[in-house]
């Protein structure tokens, strides 16, 4: 469904990615791991249209080179990122932030049916509907950012470290939802600080050391690689 190659980013003189390739497959959830600084974030970015590519990237989405959309046209094709960060709207209710994810010509129609899968997969927010987006607590505030990435009805959403200052609750919390999205068919791609997490949810891996692609494998043997535990598990 989305197939990426030759990806590229330079920032000035500094190459924070080269050569990258990856493909992502209808309902399959693929981690990327890498020490800070790696080019994790860069890769979304690029993938999503929001930060420049080198010339001679290619992004493919369900057949189309989409490798010189802008960002908003990005997420017509059916690509959506949850940012670092989350980039919420404080100052608007949730179910206004959830209706600016559906701006997209793609979601219009079918808006009522993703809303409802939304509130079904984070029931809290149905209860919370009507309350400032910057009063609901962290882990809220994340199901908001997903909900409204998933309301743009994308075949492939991207998150930027999803679990970041979330507990550990929270965060396999967070996962299971990942789980039941990919199970709609949507392929997830996302970048996490939380190997051990993210390789157990996750079906396949890749690990980027300063900007290219190092390694790359099923998750479940990814979890159990001794260079992958020393490097992102913690040890032995
Ligand atoms: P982290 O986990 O710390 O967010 P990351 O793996 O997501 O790291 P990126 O944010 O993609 O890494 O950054 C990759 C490299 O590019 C870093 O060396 C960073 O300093 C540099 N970089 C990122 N954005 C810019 C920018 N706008 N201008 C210049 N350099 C940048």
């Amino acid at each position: 469904m989305l197939e990426v190659s030759n990806l590229g980013v330079r920032y000035g003189r500094h190459v924070a990615l080269e050569g990258i390739s990856t493909q992502i497959s209808k309902g399959e959830i693929c981690v990327i791991l890498g020490a800070n600084g790696a080019g994790k974030s860069s890769l979304l970015g690029a993938i999503a249209g929001l930060v420049g590519k080198e010339s001679g990237s290619r992004v493919v989405m369900n057949g189309k080179d989409v490798s010189g959309l802008e960002a908003h046209l990005i997420v017509e094709e059916g690509i959506a990122l949850v940012p670092e960060g989350r980039g919420i709207f404080g100052d608007f209710t949730v179910a206004e932030n959830l209706r600016i994810g559906a701006h997209a010509s793609r979601a219009k129609a079918n808006a009522a049916k993703t809303l409802a899968f939304v509130y079904d997969l984070f029931p809290r927010l149905a209860e919370r509907e009507e309350q400032l987006a910057q009063t609901m607590s962290g882990g809220e505030q994340q199901m908001v950012a997903i909900g409204r990435a998933l309301m743009s009805k994308p075949d492939i959403l991207m998150l930027d470290e999803p679990s970041l200052g979330l507990s550990p609750l929270l965060s396999k919390n967070l996962f299971k939802s990942l789980a039941t999205i990919a199970a709609e068919g949507i392929g997830i791609l996302l970048v996490e600080q939380n190997a051990r997490l993210s390789l157990k949810t996750a079906d396949r891996g890749y690990l980027i050391e300063t900007g290219r692609i190092v390694g790359e494998g099923a998750a479940a043997e990814l979890l159990h690689d001794p260079t992958v535990e020393r490097a992102y598990l913690g040890g032995a």
